[in-house]
């Protein structure tokens, strides 16, 4: 990719520049978990967008993209927002760039990406943490790396109509080799846990059921209704349950009478998640993945069940990890579509994707995609 890339840099502006990159995500449990305070668990993969870069003198940005093979020019200021939804972007990493009082001239860029679209990967984190820290980089504006990542999620609310959380911006711009991050998503406090699952003789793979349901945005609110409904109920008799993820279960049994069913059973998947993100790490430090991949499978069984963000296709993929023995296996993301995460033994793993694919297909009339995913590091230079 980087060759690609020079090369086309050479053509169009005559001498190369430096090079950055950075990272996809996945987040091996921890889901809904974020908007209710609790923790999330991400790390980097070593899916990404690379980019060269080079100051050019002028109060423009020239950007060409590889895989959509355009190319467009914009000014820095607010009203010069380009048509091209790719560029938008990088628009907004400038424009949140220089409202943080950091300075951004015009550059010059190529850049291109092998992270899938769409797929939950997050593609759109690895453009924008690209471009913040190579801003940050070459106009030296020191801005840390946290608000390297609220860089990413306000071009995301601001620029292109995306409503974010921030792990997956906090993943790409801190992800390190071999290591998956907690985030507490109510403090912010984060700590590295070391994660190879390769050399202990797994492999990690996304099976994309490409499907999308369109309930997933009105569910979405709903779900957080819920879970706010189940929180305000706690507080008063727990008047420390700001969010969630501050609640016991005992003390959601405490009111079980005096909510909805339903936001019940919300909460009850909230907080069993918030404590599972907890002992998948003390399974991690043990070296222990089959607790750990345990624990996946009781994520999957809470989004399908008590959270009821599954849908067919996840739970047959689901069902379909455990016939085959893989380790740990769920729904990642939001739900209502998208792609499951496994952890499956690499003596398994040539099953495993056999059986998937081919009943998967047979059911539902198209194949699924496979992506083998190792944990990498986020945004950097590339000497
Ligand atoms: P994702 O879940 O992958 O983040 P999004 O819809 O949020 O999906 O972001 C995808 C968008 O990000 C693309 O439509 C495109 O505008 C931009 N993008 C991602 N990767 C690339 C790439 N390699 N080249 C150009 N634009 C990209
Ligand atoms: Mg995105």
């Amino acid at each position: 990719m980087k060759e690609r890339i020079h090369e086309k840099f050479l053509t169009l502006f005559g001498e190369g520049g430096m090079v950055f990159a950075s990272a996809g995500r996945v987040n091996l449990i921890g889901e809904h978990t974020d908007y209710n305070g609790g923790y999330v668990f991400p790390g980097a993969i070593d899916k990404g967008i690379m980019a060269e870069v080079k100051l050019n003198g002028t109060g423009k940005v020239r950007a060409f993209s590889l895989d959509y093979d355009e190319y467009v020019e914009f000014g820095l200021e607010e009203d010069n927002k380009p048509q091209q939804a790719w560029a938008d972007y990088i628009f907004g990493v400038c424009r949140e760039t220089i409202k943080r009082g950091g300075k951004v001239e015009g550059f010059d860029t190529v850049f291109a990406g092998d992270v899938p679209l769409g797929a939950g990967l997050s593609s759109s984190a690895a453009l924008e943490s690209t471009f913040a820290y190579a801003i940050n980089y070459l106009f030296q504006n020191g801005i840390d790396k946290f608000e390297l990542a609220k860089i990413g999620q306000s071009t995301e609310h601001n620029y292109c109509g995306v409503k974010c959380g921030i792990m997956d911006q906090f993943a790409s711009c801190f992800g390190k080799k071999g290591n998956l991050i907690r985030l507490n998503c109510k403090t912010l406090e984060y700590k590295y846990f070391p994660f190879d699952p390769e050399a202990a003789g797994y492999k990690l793979v996304l099976i994309d059921s490409c499907v999308k349901h369109e309930l997933a945005s009105s569910a979405y609110n709903k779900r957080r209704a819920s879970c706010e409904n189940a929180a305000a109920a706690m507080r008063k008799y727990h008047p420390d349950v700001e969010f969630l993820s501050d609640a016991k279960r005992v003390w959601l049994e405490e009111v079980r009478d005096e909510i909805p069913e339903e936001d019940f059973l919300r909460a009850e998947y909230v907080i069993g998640e918030v404590q599972r993100v907890l002992d998948f790490c003390d399974a991690l430090e043990r070296g222990d993945y089959e607790t750990a991949g345990e624990m996946m499978y009781q994520t999957h069984f809470g989004m399908s069940k008590l959270y009821e963000v599954s849908c067919e296709e996840l739970d047959f993929l689901n069902k379909v990890a455990r016939k085959c023995d893989v380790t740990g296996s769920r729904v990642m993301g939001g739900g209502f579509g998208g792609c499951t995460i496994n952890l499956v033994k690499k003596e398994l793993y040539d099953a495993f994707i056999k059986e998937a694919t081919t009943s998967f297909e047979e059911k539902f009339g198209h194949a699924p995609k496979v992506y083998d995913v190792v944990i990498s590091d986020g945004a950097r230079r590339v000497e």
